[in-house]
């Protein structure tokens, strides 16, 4: 499952390719033609991202609500677009670029209410101007949920996936275990501002990196991760593996329906 940063940055890739054009609309594989037609000629106005939901506006006020899920993906190639895969839900054409996606969970039409209620299901996201920490805090500071689960909770932060939590935790000593009501507004201002920094590093990267400048392969002279999710992290996927900072091994377990990665001997805050 794609995490925030990914959405954020698809948001900025179709408004770069489309903003203020009218891009035709098709739907090859058919589910969403109904909708599509109603867009011909229309100009895409704004896009938008929400933890993992992205927003395509045309004209005033129709909405493309998108979501991934597990097996959504988009690509983005140059005109001419050559003719499309019969699995492409959606497919923006202009003069000079295409945008075609395949697989995802949600993909549907929507008026401004339709897309406030999307908005209020989620919680804050770090990602955005507008997100308000203290909500988030407010759901935690009560809950007796694992902090590690309490992240991966849309509705408590949105836009957090597998592979931040996991790392955002180690970077602050914080035991994935603590309930959420142990967390002291100080550690929470932490954790946020971690976050807002860690994520807006992965919009502009395109990847999740995570480790300070002290421990990149260059600074410790080990190699490199190699991961199909690239970038450079602390636990995540490194399971029985030596700790960066301590040496011990990295632990998993399942919690909160993933896998939760962390150092037994790091995080005992
Ligand atoms: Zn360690």
């Amino acid at each position: 499952m794609p995490e925030g940063h990914t959405i954020h940055r698809l948001a900025q890739d179709y408004a770069a390719r489309f903003t203020g054009t009218a891009p035709r609309v098709t739907s090859p594989q058919g589910k969403f033609s109904d909708a599509a037609d109603l867009l011909g000629g229309a100009v895409l106005t704004a896009t938008e991202a929400h933890g993992k939901h992205l927003f395509l506006r045309f004209r005033d006020a129709d909405w493309v609500h998108i979501h991934l899920g597990l097996f959504g993906k988009v690509g983005f190639g140059a005109a001419p677009a050559p003719p499309p895969a019969d699995t492409v839900r959606l497919r923006l054409a202009n003069d000079t670029a295409y945008a075609d996606l395949r697989g995802p969970t949600t993909c549907a039409l929507i008026t401004d209410a339709g897309k406030r209620a999307v908005h209020d299901r989620l919680g804050p996201d770090p990602l955005r101007e507008d997100a308000d920490p203290g909500t988030a805090y407010r759901r935690i500071s009560r809950s007796r949920t694992t902090i590690a689960a309490l992240l991966m909770d849309q509705k408590v932060v949105a836009g957090v996936g597998n592979v931040y939590r996991a790392e955002v935790l180690f970077r602050h000593g914080i035991d994935p275990y603590r309930a959420g009501r142990d967390i002291t507004p100080a550690e929470w201002d932490a954790l946020w501002a971690d976050l807002v920094e860690l994520m807006r590093e992965g919009v502009r990267n395109n990847r999740i990196d995570t480790v300070r400048p002290a421990h990149t392969p260059e600074a410790m002279g080990r190699p490199p991760r190699v991961d199909d999710h690239g970038g450079e992290v602390y636990v995540y996927r490194r399971a029985s593996r030596p700790c960066h900072l301590c040496g011990d091994a990295v632990r998993t377990a399942g919690l909160a329906a993933r896998n939760l990665f962390w150092c037994p001997t790091c995080q005992q805050r």
